[in-house]
């Protein structure tokens, strides 16, 4: 047998390794992925090579009771259509060992989420081994690219590892899983979510995770942290801009250094979450990864939703009358609506307009309000949300919904690659 060393490299290079940028596009009712498509060509004829990946989660499956392989089967019609011939991916977004049988035939990408492990406590001889073999995280720390030192005690390193190691050893449980249902190969890309959690992780901690899964040779190569602020769904980021700067710059430090203290692989990047619309910290993500020369994942989904939208409005007549009764359906069933999402969105109600107002809006009017144009005064993030958080209801209107994409085409295409070239992929990646 070969010594560890050599194992573990050439498993690195059998491994599917991600492209250093990636976009997560969704699409949840599996007809935007030749538009979304489009906004990745126009990045590319632009000169920046981002590659796409289709994300769906099981929330969204569920609720729209969606069959899993359409997201597949979706992305790779339109590879096909328009002759994508660089990397793509499907990704098992936010999955556990409960869930994840179902998206083993059809994704090549899988987000296994612990947030709901993280601060119960590992065994107490795992936690304690952890300790002993890491003596190289105790003490004066110190990471390139980060201007402070860290003075890290033993206590300090149980305390953490009591907070993450379970939630990293389930993490492997769900690694292990896949490969073994897979064939036994790392064809596909892992990435860890702990996003869904309340604090934002230090560089500490996040360092000592990446020790922690580096030790269950988990080949990560994406991580979503917490970040610090509010990413609500479909609308900008609420929070210390600044603060977000420094913190994702440090996030990017703790990487490249774990990468090359714990041998992890070389493609290992932050993933964004909820990533759709943040104009304000598009500036700073697109200068730190510039700094340190480090890869990017960002996840999209619900803002093509609300381009549909845009799109059935835009065209007017039955297009603009079914976007005008689903927003109509969505103020009825608001709070079953909005229960699931209550964390990641901040509506105004009484910055909702009736239900009646709505049904005398124009085409102008209704896009106005929906589209993400903080410049346009009839701009409304409160109307926008609900909708964002509204898609079950046109789930609901079945064929009706399904007869005006195809009848809305045009707009709805064009609508949809405009706002993710333009407003994400542009500010993002094109120079
Ligand atoms: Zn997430």
């Amino acid at each position: 047998m070969a010594n560890s060393r050599e194992t573990k490299s050439n498993r690195k290079e059998l491994m599917l390794k991600i492209s250093p940028y990636s976009f997560g596009v969704g699409d949840r009712f599996a007809h935007q992925a030749k538009a979304q498509l489009q906004a990745l060509i126009n990045a590319k004829e632009a000169g920046a090579n981002v590659v796409p990946v289709w994300n769906k989660s099981h929330r969204e499956h569920t609720t729209i009771g969606s069959e899993i392989a359409s997201t597949e089967a979706a992305a790779r019609a339109a590879v096909d259509a328009l002759n994508w011939t660089d990397p793509w991916h499907v990704d098992a977004d936010h999955i556990n060992l409960d869930i994840v049988d179902h998206y083993i035939p059809t994704s090549d990408f899988y987000t296994i989420d612990v947030a709901k492990y993280i601060g119960n406590a590992a065994a107490a001889d795992d936690v304690s081994a952890f300790v002993d073999r890491h003596p190289e995280l105790v003490g004066e720390i110190s990471i390139t690219g980060i201007d402070e030192t860290f003075q890290i005690t033993t206590e300090e390193v149980t305390r953490v590892a009591n907070h993450f190691l379970l939630a990293v050893q389930e993490a492997a449980k769900v690694y292990q899983h896949i490969k073994m249902e897979r064939g036994d190969v790392d064809n596909f890309v892992t990435e860890i979510s702990m996003d869904e959690t309340d604090n934002p992780q230090t560089p500490p901690e996040l360092l000592i995770i990446l020790a922690a899964v580096a030790d269950e040779n988990i080949p990560i190569q994406t991580i979503a942290p917490k970040f610090t602020g509010r990413f609500n769904k479909g609308v900008d980021y609420v929070g210390d801009v600044e603060q977000f700067e420094k913190e994702f710059n440090q996030d990017l430090a703790v990487l490249a250094h774990a990468v090359k203290a714990y041998g992890l692989p070389d493609t290992l990047k932050l993933s964004v979450h909820s990533g759709s619309d943040k104009f304000s910290i598009y500036g700073p993500i697109r200068r730190g990864i510039a700094a340190f020369g480090a890869g990017l994942h960002i996840k999209t989904a619900g803002t093509t939703w609300l381009e549909e939208l845009i799109g059935l409005a835009e065209a007017g007549g039955d297009g603009l009358k079914l976007a005008q009764d689903i927003y109509e359906s969505a103020l009825e069933h608001s709070d079953a609506l909005r229960a699931p999402y209550a964390t990641v969105i901040d509506i105004d109600d009484d910055a909702l307009p009736s239900a009646s107002e709505v049904h005398g809006w124009s085409s102008e009017q209704y896009t106005n309000a929906l589209r993400h144009d903080q410049s346009n005064p009839e701009y409304n993030l409160s109307f926008r949300q609900l909708l964002h958080v509204g898609y079950k209801i046109a789930a609901k209107k079945g064929d009706r919904y399904y007869e005006q994409l195809v009848a809305c085409e045009e707009s709805i295409s064009r609508n949809v690659t405009t706002n993710l070239y333009d407003r994400h992929l542009k500010p993002l990646f094109v120079s």
